[in-house]
């Protein structure tokens, strides 16, 4: 196993993600598969272990705290989240912070957490995060003064703009932060403005969705040749975890894992092989290239002002270029954090956009088509079949 310096100790290069466990027919977790994956992956070198809150619908705490009791507690380190998303800003009666931080602990079992998260910083929960009323950022400020947090970060999926600002209004607080980070999402999804942000601050990276949700450990045939000609042994889930361990500042490439057999190939990836070269590193760049759909949107801004209902059009552009690539959480969280009349279904069609656009650029037809999606009204499939369509045009 690889192990990364963080400050006075050493993190598995792995981390094991509890938030995919195998389940049984009735949903409940499976706990006696799930304990072998653990004794593997602890005995493969893995020591770090993180859940939240709400995985498996607030199981995912209580299955591994019991399951990592029978190893010495200094042996492993325990990461958790706290759910802000449960709490609405600015409204009365939100509970203290401390009924989910010691309800957590209970949970687990633990009375200290190695790392503590504030869980998906994001438009939408950074209003809770940062209300003064509720406190929580003082609260777990404070339980790290107190040994019950050894290191406070946060996870994000906020727009780079907002999570710029939200670092420079908590300067010094968060000593890690957990990036949704893939050879993909470096271009499409802010990632590397992320990362290079993150280490220039001195923050090093937690990363989430290496694999983009499998999509990365499945290429289209063409693109999974190419990757086979240079190592002809290593799958796509490979290459794609490689591109991310190629990075420097990243410490801890989180997988969340649901069966033996990704645990052993995730254990292999870490154990074996050479790094990528920097021709490697650049291939899977050009392979994230070819595999974007995407509207040749310059945010140039020209359709801004004349737009009667202001809407951000550039960035929602944006959006639904990342959406051809991927129904994703991401863009629906951001979505769900504007106001109705900010979001594309809030276009009149007026078509003001299009005439001043110098690309040409369909805009009613995109937020109509993205609008529909957004309302569950049409499929990702059924979006990227009209988008090729209209290509062809
Ligand atoms: S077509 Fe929609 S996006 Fe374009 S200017 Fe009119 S309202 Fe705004
Ligand atoms: S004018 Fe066209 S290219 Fe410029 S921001 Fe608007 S949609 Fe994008």
């Amino acid at each position: 196993m690889k192990y990364n310096k963080f400050q006075d100790i050493e993190l598995s290069a792995l981390g094991f993600g509890c938030m995919r466990f195998p389940v049984l027919e009735d949903k409940s977790i499976d706990e006696e598969q799930v304990a072998k994956m653990f004794d593997l992956a602890i005995e493969g070198g893995v020591n770090y272990f993180d859940t939240a809150w709400p995985y498996h619908e607030g199981n995912s705490e209580i299955v591994t705290g019991k399951l990592l009791k029978k190893y010495p507690r200094d042996s492993y380190y325990l990461a958790t989240k706290f759910p802000a998303f449960q709490y609405k800003a600015g409204e009365p009666g939100n509970p203290h912070p401390s009924e989910f931080f010691e309800k957590q602990l209970e949970k687990c079992g633990v009375d200290y957490f190695d790392f503590y998260l504030c869980h998906n910083v994001s438009e939408k929960t950074i209003p809770a995060f940062e209300d003064p009323e509720i406190g929580i950022i003082p609260y777990l400020v404070e339980q790290k003064k107190l040994g019950r947090i050894k290191h406070l970060g946060f996870s994000c999926h906020a727009q780079f703009p907002n999570m710029k600002a939200f670092l420079e209004r908590h300067p010094g607080v968060f000593e890690f932060c957990q990036i949704q980070l893939n050879y993909l999402d470096w271009t499409l999804q802010e990632a590397k403005e992320k990362y290079e942000l993150l280490t220039e601050l001195g923050i090093p990276v937690w990363v989430m969705e290496g694999i983009r949700g499998g999509r990365l450990a499945a290429l289209p045939e063409a693109l999974s040749k190419k990757l086979r000609v240079l190592r002809p042994e290593a799958s796509d889930a490979e290459w794609a975890i490689r591109w991310v361990q190629s990075l420097p500042n990243v410490c801890v490439q989180l997988s969340g894992m649901s069966n033996i057999a990704q645990v052993e190939e995730n254990l292999k990836t870490m154990n074996e092989g050479d790094d990528l070269t920097q021709e490697e590193f650049d291939l899977l760049l050009e392979i994230a290239e070819s595999l974007k759909r995407s509207v040749p949107c310059t945010k140039c801004r020209y359709c801004c002002d004349g737009c009667p209902m202001e809407l951000d059009i550039p960035a929602l552009i944006a959006q639904y270029n990342a959406f051809l690539t991927q129904d994703d959480f991401s863009i629906r969280q951001y979505m769900d954090s504007l106001p109705e009349d900010k979001r594309p279904s809030a276009c009149i069609g007026c078509g003001q956009c299009t005439d001043i656009c110098p690309q040409n650029i369909n805009v009613p037809d995109i937020m109509e088509r993205f609008a529909a999606a957004l309302a569950g009204e049409k499929t990702w499939e059924q979006v990227c079949k009209e988008h090729d369509a209209d290509l062809k045009k």
